[in-house]
């Protein structure tokens, strides 16, 4: 049903380039606002959930189960139009965004989105043997590469080749890599353990390589000691203070204070680094402001740029100040915050009130290892983690997953995999389809 208000021309414009998190919560925000009229640009034509694309990558849930057409969300908001395409300029000067494929797109507001991913530290040779994990083309990518490990693992005769194949190294241990090494883990020991004759799964390597003398840099000391010690009962070794010198296809090679040492792999993962989309630079020139060295775009305590308060940068893509300073953080609950802010501050304009400065409330900081595990950090006095932190762990991520169809068929999904101990969606597709086997050499 559309409500009559006044003509859409009359309307005040905005545009949001992106729609994860920040772009999405403005995009409900502004959407109830019979003064705007709102466009929502963005090159995928759905929300992905991302803090599950890693139960995506390792077979416990389907693409479909994470994601939501942009326009089913939307589709309640009247004067909200979705376009699915590629912003790749600006024109400030005229208002305008300009995409790959035509535009131009007029606003009188713009709130830009447009993410991180992720970033090989200048060596982008690497990353053909080393996915990282931000696209669900990435999860299906990681997925395809596991389950292929396996098979080519059981039909493998010259044992150091079949050892590479059941090596698995992720570099980075962010919640992403703990999260992936865990759930590699549980494959091996759990998921596959009876499916193979010639392998035992749970012989499966799997390092956990780390530059910082420490994982889970975010997360207190305490937890991270009691995540190292959930990733050992799932076999995951932990490789702290070493640096990733080289990835091809055999293996990793990797420096540990003057030592070098190489970790005979066929499947590395990538958990490490990030770098702001390409339409961050596009605007950081076009509005001429600096980026930093990830290509974020540092902005005003308001969320807009200097010179330009008509445009706000949110989420991942920008730099955002905290208390005392900090960075907040490149988190969900950041960008789903920001966007709501620069929402806030647009309707703030509209009434003739002054924009308010954005305050980050941190809600705390969750990673899952494993079945039955995970940390929790909702403050000092509040730390905790086992299954009790599993269990926050799926509360928060079905409250927040978009969508009712998608929240209860997760439930049910992580229902039977708890009691069954399964991943029902354990498909490898993409291609090359088969494993390279060598044939094992003929007797002399
Ligand atoms: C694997 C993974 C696990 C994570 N786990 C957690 C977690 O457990 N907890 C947590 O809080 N956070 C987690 N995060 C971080 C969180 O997902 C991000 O902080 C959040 O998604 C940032 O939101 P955003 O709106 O800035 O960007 P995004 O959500 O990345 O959205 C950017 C959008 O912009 C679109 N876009 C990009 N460029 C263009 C363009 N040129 N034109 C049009 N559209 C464009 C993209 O298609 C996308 O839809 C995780 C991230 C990843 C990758």
């Amino acid at each position: 049903m559309t409500d009559a208000g006044p003509a859409r021309d009359a309307l005040h414009r905005v545009v949001i380039v992106g729609g994860g998190f920040g772009g999405l919560y403005a995009a409900r925000e502004l959407g109830r606002d019979r003064r705007i009229d709102l466009t929502l640009v963005d090159r995928r034509n759905f929300h992905l959930f991302q803090p599950l694309l890693y139960q995506v990558a390792t077979g416990a849930l389907s693409p479909g189960e994470i994601a939501q057409p942009l326009r089913s969300i939307l589709r309640r908001q009247a004067r909200t139009s979705v376009i699915l395409g590629e912003a790749t300029g600006l024109d400030v000067a005229r208002r305008e965004v300009l995409l790959s494929d035509g535009g131009p797109i007029p606003y009188d507001s713009l709130v830009v989105s447009t993410g991180a991913r992720h970033a090989y530290f200048g060596h982008d040779a690497w990353a053909p043997f080393a996915p990282g994990l931000k696209t669900v083309e990435d999860a299906i990518e990681i997925r395809r590469r596991i389950l292929i490990a396996f098979e080519a693992a059981e039909r493998e005769a010259d044992p150091a080749v079949r050892e590479a194949w059941m090596t698995f190294a992720i570099v980075g241990a962010g919640p992403t890599g703990v999260e992936l090494a865990g759930a590699i883990g549980e494959i091996a020991h759990d998921t596959l353990r009876r499916d193979f004759r010639s392998i035992h799964p749970e012989d499966a390597r799997i390092v956990l390589v780390e530059l910082a003398d420490r994982i889970l840099a975010t997360f207190p000391e305490g937890l991270a000691r009691k995540a190292v010690r959930s990733l050992e009962r799932l076999g995951v070794a932990v490789r702290t203070s070493t640096t990733v010198v080289g990835i091809d296809e055999a293996g990793v090679a990797a420096r540990v204070g003057d030592r070098e040492e190489r970790i005979p792999t066929r499947t590395v993962l990538w958990a490490a680094g990030v770098q702001a989309t390409s339409f961050g630079r596009e605007l950081a020139k076009a509005a001429g402001v600096e980026a930093d060295r990830a290509g974020r775009i540092t902005v005003a305590d308001d969320l807009t740029l200097p010179d330009h308060p008509e445009i706000f940068v949110v989420g991942d893509l920008a730099v955002m100040r905290w208390k005392g300073g900090r960075e907040v953080p490149g988190v969900a609950q950041g960008a789903i915050q920001s966007g709501r802010q620069a929402a806030r501050n647009i309707r703030a304009r509209l009434d003739g009130r002054a924009t308010e400065p954005f305050r980050y409330k941190d809600k705390g900081n969750l990673a899952t290892i494993g079945r039955g595990k995970a940390i929790a950090d909702l403050g000092r006095f509040r730390r905790f983690s086992g299954f009790p932190a599993w269990v926050l762990w799926l509360g928060v991520h079905i409250l927040y997953l978009i969508g009712f169809a998608n929240r209860l068929v997760v439930l049910v999904r992580w229902a039977w995999s708890f009691v069954t101990h399964g991943r029902s969606t354990r498909l490898i597709t993409g291609t090359p389809l088969l494993p390279e086997i060598r044939e094992p050499e003929p007797p002399a």
